[in-house]
């Protein structure tokens, strides 16, 4: 098998490096930062954002009728390997989930109004799915969307949780209950609603990782038009799955892994105990040798995820697989880490004596986001025994 790029796409990636080299910026940037992906809440970051845009690198992968560049997806996933590897922020949320969801089911007012926004990096999207009696079990949402009076329109009320990026969004992309009678399943809508609608209260929540935040929102009878429905009443579940399957694959980069996994190899090189130098260890040899090969593996899930939807497949058993094993392995690179490194390796950034500036500590407590964001670990241990294994559904 061959796993090289083809002559295209290494040209492609040179003219990402040199792009990336070109607006390098410590406020865009941080190849330190632990996190899933920058968020765009600056100014600097959504003018980084309109200059990938310029070059057309946002909704690569659309259909050309659309504006898009009609190119393989392939193209979008390495430039977002890229752009994780300089800790820069990603193609996500408006032209993986939004943007595809809309070209695929929206009505031709969304298309009008939202599509050449994404495309021009002029807006940002917050996604609320989660509830506090709603998470992987998402189908038991009970935030209520009844007809506005008059029959024009919808009234939204109830609470959402773990919403990342509602302080800043411009728009909120909100599943909500339409018909209460139906199976759990069959009574969901999806919705687009202003975030500064009258009725909408944010409130931070913050996280184990330092300076992540994401957000409790409640809606109190906040009122949206029938235009901003998205798709079809109550057949928000099924554009929901579809845009989780677009999700795992646009959001899970193996690049930070990597490099994370770089940066302590070359620590080892150099770094000693009790006068003794780390890379004679046995058991620090085995360790890094074990990780090395782990990495491999984690490549290989990621070239199983593309070949499959180069060939025109929705890669969600192949996506399960590669969530489930790089972010255990973001998990198993820390913990290793803290192990060899010893008592200081729980000293914070910027701590004098903290190995690596602190970074592998901060990444310890982060790194739990890995493996809950976009389904959690056993999610996706149930979507690979059902849909791989053929086992039955979990009760
Ligand atoms: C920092 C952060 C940012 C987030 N951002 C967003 C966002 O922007 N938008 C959004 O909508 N959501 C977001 N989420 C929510 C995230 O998707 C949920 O946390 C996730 O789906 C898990 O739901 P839960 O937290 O309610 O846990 P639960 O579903 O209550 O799960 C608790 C535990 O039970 C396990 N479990 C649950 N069901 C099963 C089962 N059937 N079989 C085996 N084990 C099971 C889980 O794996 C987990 O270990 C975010 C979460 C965090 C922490």
């Amino acid at each position: 098998m061959d796993f090289e790029y083809s002559t295209e796409e290494k040209a492609f990636q040179r003219e990402v490096r040199a792009f990336i080299e070109e607006q390098r910026s410590p406020g865009v940037m941080d190849p330190t930062r632990e996190g899933m992906a920058q968020l765009v809440d600056t100014p600097e970051r959504r003018r980084f954002m309109k200059a990938m845009a310029d070059r057309g690198w946002l909704g690569m992968s659309w259909p050309a009728e659309y504006g898009g560049g009609a190119a393989p997806g392939i193209y979008e996933y390495l430039l977002n390997e890229e752009l994780a590897a300089a800790g820069a922020p990603l193609i996500g949320k408006g032209v993986g989930i939004v943007g595809k969801t809309i070209i695929r089911h929206g009505n031709e007012r969304l298309k009008s109004e939202f599509l050449p926004k994404i495309l021009n990096a002029e807006i940002e999207f917050a996604i609320g799915y989660s509830e506090p009696n709603a998470g992987s079990d998402l189908a038991s949402l009970v935030m209520r969307a009844t007809l506005a009076p008059e029959g024009k329109g919808w009234i939204l009320n109830g609470q959402k949780r773990f919403t990342t990026s509602a302080h800043f969004a411009d728009w909120y992309w909100v599943a909500a209950r339409t018909d209460p009678d139906a199976p759990k399943h069959k009574g969901i809508t999806l919705f687009l609603v202003p975030m500064n609608a009258p009725g909408i209260t944010i409130q931070a929540m913050d996280c184990i990782g330092d300076n992540e935040r994401t957000n409790e929102v409640f809606l109190d009878n906040v009122f949206v038009g029938d235009d901003y429905v998205v798709g079809e009443v109550d057949k928000g579940w099924y554009y929901i799955s579809e845009a989780l399957d677009f999700e795992r694959f646009t959001l899970f980069t193996i690049s930070t892994y990597v490099k994370k996994y770089e940066v302590i190899r070359d620590w080892i090189r150099e770094a000693t105990r009790d006068g003794s130098p780390l890379k004679d260890d046995p058991h620090v040899r085995r360790t890094i040798a074990w990780l090395a090969t782990q990495i491999e593996i984690a490549k290989m899930h990621t070239l199983r995820v593309i070949s499959k939807a180069g060939a025109g497949g929705v890669p969600n058993l192949e996506s399960a697989m590669f969530k489930l094993f790089t972010t255990q392995l973001g998990q198993k690179i820390t913990d290793e880490f803290l192990t060899i490194a010893g008592a200081q390796g729980a000293l914070r950034r910027d701590t004098p004596g903290a190995p690596l500036n602190g970074r592998m500590e901060n990444y310890y407590r982060y790194s739990v986001i890995d493996t809950v964001g976009a389904g959690t670990s056993e999610v996706q241990r149930n979507i690979i025994a059902r849909r791989g294994l053929g086992l039955p559904v979990e009760n």
